[in-house]
């Protein structure tokens, strides 16, 4: 039997056992873990603090943690499929993220360095300028639905790059090159809001959109947002000094 069609079975399996799968990671189900939101914010600023005092722990890096995912990953497919099914399951229960991060592709803001986190912590999303599109929110949706993830952290940053080219590019009243212009469109409401702010300003209201965004996202963010299982905070990393301030509720 080929590798490539013992991917197949696994993916059949996969599917056709669906419910199943939902099931054992319905919140309410006692495999499943769920870190409230409080805990989850606390548990990332702790993680910071260590990160600006150069106290980092490096949590769940061990080799040890590695070869345990390892073990269970989809990747592991020399078995048969009933055994395959059986390792999703487990993998399903191995991973128990904490938080989800949707972040800057910016190569000096990565969420599991900037918060302290190991493997399996957080659950996170990236793209330039930190915005939103159907496959961000199918990850993030995947993340709440299935891992039961209960606090996602929309992280924005200084001097971000793609802030600035869509302010840029705005107030130039031209286009930016290629696909780059998809992100000045998602960015500009912020920039136009802010029209007379500076870029820091434009970076957080460019959060805060996404942060409604999520929050109002129909049929399944918006759902446990309302009936408050779930919350959506915008920050705010600063280069300088490495430190990620929570922005302020509204
Ligand atoms: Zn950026």
């Amino acid at each position: 039997m080929t590798k490539k069609y013992l991917a197949l079975l696994v993916l059949a399996t996969g599917l056709l056992s669906g419910s199943q799968y939902a099931r054992a990671a319905d919140p309410t189900h006692a495999d499943q873990p769920v870190v409230p939101p409080v805990e989850a914010m606390s548990r990332l600023q702790e993680g910071n603090r260590r990160y600006t005092s150069g106290n980092q722990q490096h949590p769940h890096e061990s080799s040890e943690e590695r070869t345990y995912m390892a073990t269970n990953s989809y990747e592991n497919l020399g078995m048969t499929a009933a055994e395959a099914a059986k390792r999703r399951a487990e993998l399903t229960k191995s991973q128990h993220p904490f938080a989800i991060v949707l972040g800057c592709a910016d190569s000096r803001v990565p969420p599991e360095i900037a918060f302290d986190q190991g493997l399996g912590d957080l659950f996170v999303v990236r793209e330039a300028g930190n915005v939103i599109d159907d496959h961000i929110l199918g990850s993030i949706e995947y993340a709440v639905d299935h891992l039961a993830v209960r606090l996602i952290v929309v992280l924005g940053h200084q001097r971000c790059g793609a802030v600035k080219a869509a302010k840029e590019t705005i107030a130039a009243k031209t286009e930016a090159p290629a696909h780059i212009q998809s992100l000045v469109t998602e960015i500009q409401p912020a920039v136009e809001a802010t029209v007379h702010g500076d870029l820091e300003t434009t970076v957080k209201a460019n959060v805060k959109d996404v942060v409604q965004a999520l929050r109002s996202s129909t049929p399944v963010l918006k759902a446990k947002v309302d009936s408050g299982e779930l919350r959506v905070l915008g920050a705010y990393y600063s280069l300088d000094s490495g430190a990620v301030s929570f922005l302020d509720e509204k």
